[in-house]
């Protein structure tokens, strides 16, 4: 609705009658809602569909479990500082990695608790010390995100290849998104960077025998309605092995398989466009902070807004799809949400939208 407004240049004229009938929709909605369960709850209860993939006829919802949620409550935790300790002794062949499966190493209780208008969790940990760290700001719209957990799922088989990781095995599901790291190194060098890509001092790339493994037992997961494979890094497409990977992917029957990316590599090359295509890539997930060469340029690489125009086009000429991926930064790039829904470069293209994250320019500027 506000996305029609934009695209009309009808902002201010329409801003007010715009959420006036949001509104009204979104009262209809909950109405009909209403409605809808209070029938359904009077007529007699069908048997529930039994799809090929599930092991049993699909759960209704009072048949959903949950775990405790709300606060204060007591939960599940780590120390932050152990953990450290614990990887840096399994990577240099001190500690055994069967340790962190079967002895629970840094593992503490946690109190979730609302203090000064935020919700914190305090833990303790014996050698450490205490720990407190902010989990909300806003502690009604925390209780209302999770008043909507929507009950958990099938309870996934117990088999020796996937669900043998000690306390954080999955324990419920059908498969969702599995991401596949195939490198640490990137041809950028942003701030903000999730993955510290370029900067932890040394190149960690499984290698292809690695990568299959990975992708032999994520397919073996049970139940599995689906699980997406999103080959990620670093810079995905600088592995060697990347478009090995597609198609191994592809081959063992994964259903979508897609590359979360820069989109550098794609708009330097329109074979690599097509070799991606026939080796059975979907979709990518593309980087794209804003329409503009100024939304972009906190990335710190020159054009890089064209960068990104080229890279669409090249991978819509090639059928495969493109979904933005945002990153907010407060103060950079925060004003032009509006403009990222209805830009033409997006819709003219059918591609989707993902923000995914909201930073300060505060951190970015702790991290220069
Ligand atoms: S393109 Fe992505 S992986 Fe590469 S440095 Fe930027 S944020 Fe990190």
């Amino acid at each position: 609705m506000f996305s029609d407004q934009f695209r009309r240049g009808e902002m201010e004229k329409g801003k007010f009658s715009g959420v006036r009938s949001s509104r009204l929709i979104s009262n209809l909605s909950n109405a009909a809602w209403k409605i809808f369960q209070s029938v359904n709850r009077r007529l007699p209860e069908g048997e529930a569909v039994r799809p090929k993939w599930a092991p049993g006829p699909l759960l209704k919802s009072y048949e959903r479990t949950s775990p405790p949620l709300g606060f204060p409550r007591e939960t599940d935790s780590l120390c932050p500082r152990c953990v450290k300790e614990v990887r840096d002794a399994v990577i240099t062949g001190e500690t055994a990695l069967e340790t962190l499966m079967h002895q629970h190493p840094g593992e503490i209780k946690a109190q979730i608790l609302e203090e000064n208008g935020q919700v914190i969790m305090r833990k303790t940990c014996p050698k450490h010390g205490e720990f407190t760290d902010v989990m909300a700001t806003d502690p009604k719209f925390l209780e209302r995100i999770e008043s909507l957990f929507f009950g958990r799922d099938f309870r996934v088989a117990e088999d020796a290849h996937i669900h043998r990781h000690g306390t954080s095995n999955i324990k419920f599901g059908r498969g969702a998104v599995l991401t596949v790291d195939l490198t640490n190194r990137c041809n950028m060098m942003c701030n903000p960077c999730f993955m510290d890509a370029n900067q932890v001092g040394y190149v960690h790339e499984p290698t292809f025998e690695d990568t299959k493994a990975i992708l032999d037992r994520a397919v073996s997961f049970k139940p599995r309605r689906q699980i997406i494979i999103l080959f990620s890094g670093g810079e995905p497409t600088l592995s060697p092995y990347f478009l090995d990977a597609v198609a191994y992917a592809k081959k063992v029957g994964f259903y979508r398989i897609l590359a979360a990316t820069n989109g550098i590599r794609y708009a330097e090359d329109i074979e690599f466009c097509k070799a991606a295509k026939a080796a059975g890539q979907h979709g990518v997930y593309l980087q794209f902070d804003g329409v503009s060469e100024e939304k972009n340029k906190h990335r710190g690489v020159g054009n890089l807004f064209d960068v990104k125009l080229r890279a669409i086009e090249n991978l819509a000429s090639v059928g495969i799809k493109v979904t933005l991926v945002t990153t907010i930064v407060s103060s950079i790039n925060n004003d032009g949400i509006g403009q990222m829904i209805c830009c033409k470069e997006r819709t003219r293209r059918g591609a989707g939208l993902v923000v995914i994250v909201i930073r300060t320019a505060e951190y970015l500027r702790s991290r220069l």
